[in-house]
């Protein structure tokens, strides 16, 4: 077969594999092996040092002419296949704007850490520091040094989960007051705090009893400090928290760390004091307790007791919760369903 043949039949055969394919990798396989180095073609032009002068420019016209045929058959093709690449591409990919989207669930700060954020805010107004301290306690600073020595009868009222004889899990706030007490340097001024945070007891779960709750407790030591400070301080909280109508009043109590020591009521926010299920048809809701800081407190924390007095209270964030949103089941704050949970949805 003559050159000619050879290139004229390698066309034909070519030019069918090129419109045969509809893969791009195939296509550039067709062009390596058609018009690369090691292919026909190359080699066809290779050999034309056997023809005679004569026939090498027609040979050579030919082969060329047959190469850029090929090679702007293969770039055609390859640009239509890119496009219909591209089109089904694009037809897979398409985005429906019409479709509804998926909700991205948000979740809330729990119901009663926005209380006690709430209480934060208020005294954190007033100049006061809060401060939290460690749930593992000793024996020491949650019972001794605030007046709960070993034999104590008001230590029954706080039985605790004891890790050994000396540490336990805190049955109040009250040893970070301890902690921070000691601590204070009362010529930079007077001492003002709360302490927020989860306390333990060993209660039987019930409606209103948890072995978990949480406290905020409050603390302010000065010179010249009265109860008349701390009646004025707990109206504003209270006002804050219920509403400006409310009211206060103090009813005498006892608790070992302060003397004296009264019970704190608020005028009922539901009825306004008219009488309902909220208040017990009594007009006052039982909401802290509160006094003056015993003698002893502030003496084992090295502060005179001659020369400072103080006033601290303590209120519960899952009482305040249970009854401002009606919950009747302090085990809802604890039982980690969202069905209850996010129904409070903070500001
Ligand atoms: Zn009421």
């Amino acid at each position: 077969m003559s050159l000619q043949a050879q290139l004229e039949s390698l066309k034909k055969e070519t030019l069918e594999k090129i419109s045969a394919t509809d893969d791009l990798a195939q296509l550039n396989q067709i062009r390596v092996e058609t018009l690369g180095k090691k292919g026909p073609i190359t080699e066809v032009l290779r050999g034309m040092k056997d023809l005679s002068p004569e026939e090498r420019p027609i040979v050579g016209g030919f082969a060329n002419e047959i190469r850029d045929l090929l090679t702007a058959e293969i770039e055609n093709r390859k640009v239509s296949l890119e496009a219909v690449a591209l089109n089904n591409a694009l037809a897979k990919e398409t985005l429906d704007v019409t479709l509804p989207g998926t909700k991205v669930y948000h979740g809330t700060r729990h119901v009663l850490t926005q209380i006690m954020e709430e209480i934060e805010d208020i005294f954190i107004g007033m100049g006061y520091q809060v401060v939290e301290g460690f749930e593992v306690e000793s024996d020491h600073y949650n019972f001794e040094r605030m007046n709960l020595p070993k034999d104590h009868p008001a230590r029954d009222m706080q039985d605790t989960f004891y890790i050994s004889d000396e540490i336990l899990i805190r049955t109040h706030t009250s040893p970070v007051q301890a902690r921070t007490m000691e601590k204070h340097d009362f010529s930079k001024g007077a001492l003002r705090m709360i302490s927020p945070g989860k306390v333990f007891r060993r209660d039987t779960d019930d409606a209103t009893h948890s072995h978990q709750f949480h406290q905020i407790e409050g603390l302010v030591i000065d010179k010249n400090i009265t109860m008349g400070d701390l009646k004025g301080t707990l109206e504003v909280m209270m006002k804050k928290m219920f509403g400006e109508e409310r009211n206060i009043r103090l009813r005498p109590s006892y608790f070992p760390f302060t003397e004296p020591s009264v019970e704190v009521d608020v005028s009922c926010f539901k009825c306004g004091g008219e009488g309902c299920n909220v208040c017990k048809h009594t007009g006052w809701i039982e909401i802290l307790g509160a006094g003056m800081v015993h003698p002893n407190v502030l003496e084992m924390s090295g502060i005179d007791p001659e020369v400072y007095t103080g006033f601290a209270f303590g209120l519960g964030p899952d009482r305040v919760a249970m009854l401002r949103y009606g919950v009747n089941d302090i085990r809802n704050f604890y039982q980690n369903d969202l069905r209850f949970l996010s129904q409070f949805k903070g500001e």
